[in-house]
């Protein structure tokens, strides 16, 4: 028996996930189209027989599972299941893949008490461990161990750590204008890395040529389904983590837009469930020189725009994701907020400063439009607010020289004169 299906985001029309799988579907057959700088059309979303789950799980037995191990409850999952054990995988294999199990971190910054929700301390130090996770699951499964992905960095170094640790091949694309510790750790981690001269849009453009060539299985964000799947385990180690009872609001950075979709997948899921009354809000945060989303919420259009941010990994001139996210900000009755680089830069000295911990600047940009609508709204100084913090700082060092101080190498004695 099949406990889930595809469906069109589009057109709603619904597909056997044998169909999708088996045939290495990733967009809709009927309306799916990838074109050049624009969003994708025709994402697939995975739809669960929901009797099915809450015949195998209660909210009780989901709030004592452990978090950043999301195959201990695969009734959620599009995976194949036999029982509760998922087909093909030695259990080896999914302790070698567990995320950071600790993630909450609840902090204070100027007096305001806030929580965060630390992504950098994933197995490759960032959030797409998520995403790449379940779609490395799957190749195990269908007997593929070939995966390719185009990206600013992180989902490229997801995937070439996560494909190591199993065994698998990685081929990697990327932008030339790429951090080089993201280029490094990809390079080390041994992917196959092939460094594209232009940006993001046109590695991604080239990944989907070759791969389709090639036969290697696609991860590429929002083109395959279980990118956003992946990402929406978020949704459930945040609802572990806060026992159920989940914050009013969740700021989230918005690239590609695969990030808050996912987000809010899981939330509705919660929704459908019965397990929480009502969705928090979910606020999409960009930066000024690449504000796709933004611009769409307020005028219903994408225009392709050249993006250009300090944020590498939110840069993106034509999310792939738009629409969806789109839908994820409306539903939740949510917004977007546009910072400057300037501003990321210095959210992310502050949450260094005082939350100790050491983000990218895509990752800090969430905390920058908390700061900044926080300046402005009465409303939210008492609101329960959660941050996510997607990405380690140190893949990007460059960012953190703009502001870090200086320091002075002096000989022994002089410090000790200093010192004294
Ligand atoms: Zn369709």
């Amino acid at each position: 028996m099949e406990h889930y299906k595809y469906q069109c985001f589009d057109c709603k029309k619904y597909y056997s996930s044998t169909k999708i799988e088996e045939n290495r579907i990733y967009l809709c057959p009927r309306c799916g189209e990838a074109k050049r700088n624009m969003p994708l059309k025709g994402v697939l979303k995975v739809r669960y027989d929901k009797e099915f789950i809450k015949e195998n799980l209660s909210r009780d037995n989901l709030l004592n599972m452990t978090i950043g191990e999301f195959w201990t409850y695969p009734y959620l999952w599009p995976l194949e299941i036999n029982g509760d054990q998922l087909v093909s995988i030695p259990s080896n294999y999914l302790e070698k893949i567990a995320l950071y199990n600790h993630p909450l971190v609840q902090g204070k910054i100027e007096g305001r008490e806030l929580y965060f929700f630390d992504e950098t301390r994933n197995p490759t130090l960032s959030f797409k461990d998520r995403a790449t996770n379940l779609v490395v699951l799957k190749a195990l499964q269908l007997g593929i161990n070939e995966i390719t992905v185009a990206s600013t960095g992180n989902a490229g170094s997801s995937l070439a750590g996560i494909c190591s640790k199993l065994r698998l091949k990685s081929h990697v694309f990327v932008p030339k204008n790429i951090p080089e510790g993201k280029l490094i750790q990809i390079r080390s981690y041994g992917a196959n890395t092939y460094i594209v001269d232009g940006d993001y849009d046109m590695a991604f453009d080239l990944c989907q040529e070759v791969s389709r060539k090639k036969g290697w299985y696609n991860r590429n964000t929002a083109y395959n389904p279980l990118t956003i799947e992946g990402k929406k385990s978020v949704a459930y180690d945040i609802f572990i983590s806060f026992k159920g009872e989940l914050p009013e609001y969740i700021f989230v950075q918005v690239g590609d837009g695969v990030i808050i979709s996912g987000l809010y997948k899981g939330l509705n899921e919660l929704l459908e469930l019965g397990w929480i009354e009502k969705l928090p809000k979910l606020i999409g945060i960009q930066s000024a020189g690449s504000n796709a989303l933004i611009r769409y919420l307020d005028t219903g259009k994408f225009e392709y725009q050249h993006a250009l941010t300090i944020a590498d990994g939110i840069c993106s001139g034509a999310p792939r994701n738009l629409y969806f996210a789109a839908e994820a900000v409306r539903e939740s009755l949510g917004f977007g907020i546009e910072v400057t680089d300037d501003e990321i830069l210095e959210a992310q000295k502050t949450i260094a400063n005082r939350i100790g911990i050491l983000v990218e600047p895509a990752a800090a940009a969430a905390y920058a439009g908390f700061k900044k609508k926080e300046s402005n709204s009465e409303f939210f100084r008492s609101a329960k607010i959660l941050i996510i913090l997607t990405g380690n700082g140190l893949k990007d060092i460059s960012s953190l020289k703009s502001w870090s101080p200086k320091s002075d190498v002096k000989s022994y004695d002089e410090w000790k004169d200093i010192l004294k």
